[in-house]
């Protein structure tokens, strides 16, 4: 989300306008629509949204890694160049080189008929010129890296030999393979226990502060959030509804939806307190609402609401709301339930 359409000259990502449709039974639905963001460099920026909202879909959007008939417009910039229209073979370059992505679910990434150590060696064929025995010595240092125990001996095992935490682990050392200047994290702890949850979360704030990394971090875990992030986009039926510095987001949503969620956090935030379920479900990419999607489970709808799509307003310097009434919502306060 952005109020003006031109990216800060310091952006490390400028997403403008990013569209995503698929074709379903129902017809063609937009899963993403319209969702603009920065990414600064060395910053974590938190996405957030309830199950189905977009979040996925955008980062594998960014990726180009969605195929006909589905189809991406908009504007994914990147070290100047658009990803959005970008030839096949620089793509395959940047995805898994410059952009590393560890997606939801590790054992659909992972290969499973390859060693961990092959699935990285490829990694490092690709995106480096390092020769066999430089390479060999890069994996090992990547599994000692990701806290992977007898990593050396660990390199000839297969994805199934490894626990849940170690395979989460595995694809954080093959997408770090390459030293990504931007990491894609698709709720890459969520199946994870708390400790190794923790672990994996300080991981990669230590790799960002080292390899100078810009993370977009996909959470259903508000404690996540307000720890490790610096600014926060909350996405809802596909577009972005509210977006800024977790502070300022935290301390006065100026959504209803945003509010909504928030509402089971106590002050701080800082512990680990998921997103807060909203009365009423999300709607089908089929059948979203005319006007501003959430007005069907907002308690500050109005007809205008259900009308016109609200346009970003600019509340201060970077926060970024798209809602009618933000002056009602805002002034409302947190729900402290
Ligand atoms: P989440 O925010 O939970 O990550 P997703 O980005 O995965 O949500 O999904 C957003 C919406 O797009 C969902 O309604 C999902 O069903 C739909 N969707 C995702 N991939 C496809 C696809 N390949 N074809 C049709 N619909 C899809
Ligand atoms: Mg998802």
């Amino acid at each position: 989300m952005n109020a003006s359409n031109i990216p800060p000259p310091q952006a490390a990502l400028s997403v403008r306008d990013l569209t995503t449709t698929f074709l379903t039974a129902k017809g063609r639905v937009t899963a993403v629509d319209r969702v603009s963001f920065d990414v600064l460099p060395g910053e974590v920026l938190g996405l957030v949204g309830e199950s189905g909202s977009g979040k996925s879909v955008t980062l594998r959007s960014i990726m180009r890694l969605v195929h006909a008939p589905g189809t991406i417009a908009g504007q994914v910039m990147w070290r100047g160049r658009n990803l959005v229209t970008l030839v096949d073979r620089d793509m395959r370059q940047i995805r898994g080189g410059e952009i590393g992505m560890i997606f939801q679910e590790p054992m659909t990434a992972l290969n499973p008929v390859l060693s961990i150590g092959v699935q990285i060696d490829e990694n490092l064929k690709t995106h480096t010129s390092l020769d066999r025995a430089k390479r060999l010595r890069r994996a090992i240092e990547l599994m000692e890296l990701v806290g992977i125990p007898e990593a050396r001996r660990r390199l000839d095992d297969y994805p199934h030999q490894f626990s849940g935490g170690m395979r989460q682990r595995a694809m954080i050392a093959i997408s770090l393979a390459s030293n990504p200047k931007l990491l894609l994290a698709d709720e890459p702890t969520t199946a994870l226990d708390v400790t190794i949850q923790d672990q994996i979360l300080q991981l990669i704030l230590e790799l960002k502060s080292e390899l100078g990394m810009s993370v977009v971090f996909v959470t259903h875990d508000l404690g996540v959030v307000a720890s490790i992030c610096d600014r926060m986009a909350v996405m809802y039926a596909g577009r972005i509804v509210e977006a800024g510095p977790v502070n300022a987001v935290f301390a006065e949503p100026h959504h209803a939806y945003t509010r909504g969620l928030l509402g089971s956090v106590p002050h701080a935030g800082a512990e680990r307190t998921m997103l807060l379920s909203i009365e009423g479900t999300p709607p089908s990419l089929a059948a979203i609402p005319s006007g501003c999607a959430f007005n069907p489970r907002c308690t500050f709808a109005t007809d205008i609401c259900r009308e016109a799509i609200p346009a970003v307003s600019s509340i201060g310097s970077a926060h970024l709301v798209a809602c009618h009434h933000h002056d009602r919502v805002a002034v409302a306060g947190g729900l402290r339930v």
